[in-house]
């Protein structure tokens, strides 16, 4: 019965994200303990079954992993960074058949707490770290977590999907003359992972894409109350034009300008 249970509990979508709901206890002595360059991996022996077959956690292979996407996002942000991350890596986890995600991060202590889930785990939240320790602390959720998604190299969806994505979340959120990246930037923190991480990785990479990441740095800590004057500052564009050129990319056309 239990085998049965696992299967059906483990066949859930996972999303990646940063939801705080792992605690993290009072369990120091019963972590086992692997050090490397970069990191402090704290872990136990967990086991995942995900059709056919079971995942039984690598340590060294998550190690390997991390210690690369660390290289990876020092090389991409172009920062220097020596700092030694704490990994905490709990048990799988379940409620009503989702898994209770996934992981977050806490960048003033250096420290991830994630859930293995029998996937390798990415570089999302270890980009938070080294982020806020060689930028500034983003206070502006759209460019927060859609670095963490551009570091990942999180996969686009296609181009229907994500046209889709644009006029849902315009139908639903946008008020008055509110613009689509005004809604992101001013409703963000309001709006589901699962709708919003992708949203904002898009446009991230729009921008670093476009502009690169030099000009995105200097973008990354502004405040919302100053961040269409910033635009114009640094990318010689107002919000509008960037928008546009945003939706050009995309080659979509939103219906509030069609009124
Ligand atoms: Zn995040």
């Amino acid at each position: 019965m239990q085998f049965i249970l696992k299967i059906i509990l483990i066949s859930c979508f996972l999303l990646p994200g940063c939801t705080v709901s792992i605690d993290p206890g009072d369990e120091e002595d019963s972590w086992l303990v692997k050090n490397t360059e970069h990191f402090n991996f704290y872990y136990n022996e967990y086991e995942v079954f995900i059709m056919p077959s079971w995942y039984y956690l690598d340590i060294d292979q998550i190690a390997e992993k991390q210690e690369q996407g660390y290289r990876e996002i020092l090389e991409d942000l172009d920062v220097d960074y020596e700092g030694v991350i704490n990994f905490y890596i709990y048990p799988p986890e379940y409620v009503e058949g989702r898994p209770v995600q996934s992981g977050y991060a806490d960048p003033t202590f250096e420290t991830v707490y994630l859930r293995y889930h029998g996937r390798p785990f990415g570089k999302h939240e270890i980009s938070h770290i080294i982020s806020e320790q060689t930028l500034g602390r983003a206070s502006i959720r759209l460019l927060n977590e859609g670095l963490a998604e551009t570091l990942e190299y999180y996969q686009p969806a296609s181009l229907e999907v994500i046209q889709d994505t644009f006029t849902w979340t315009i139908d639903t959120y946008s008020q008055g003359n509110e613009s689509y990246i005004q809604v992101l930037l001013r409703k963000g923190d309001n709006m589901s992972t699962r709708v919003f991480y992708p949203q904002a990785g898009w446009f991230v990479r729009f921008l670093v894409g476009t502009y690169g990441m030099e000009l995105f740095k200097q973008l990354y800590t502004v405040d919302l109350s100053d961040i269409e004057s910033r635009l114009v500052s640094l990318y010689d564009r107002t919000i509008t034009e960037i928008e546009d050129e945003y939706f050009a990319f995309y080659r979509y056309t939103p219906e509030y300008n069609k009124h």
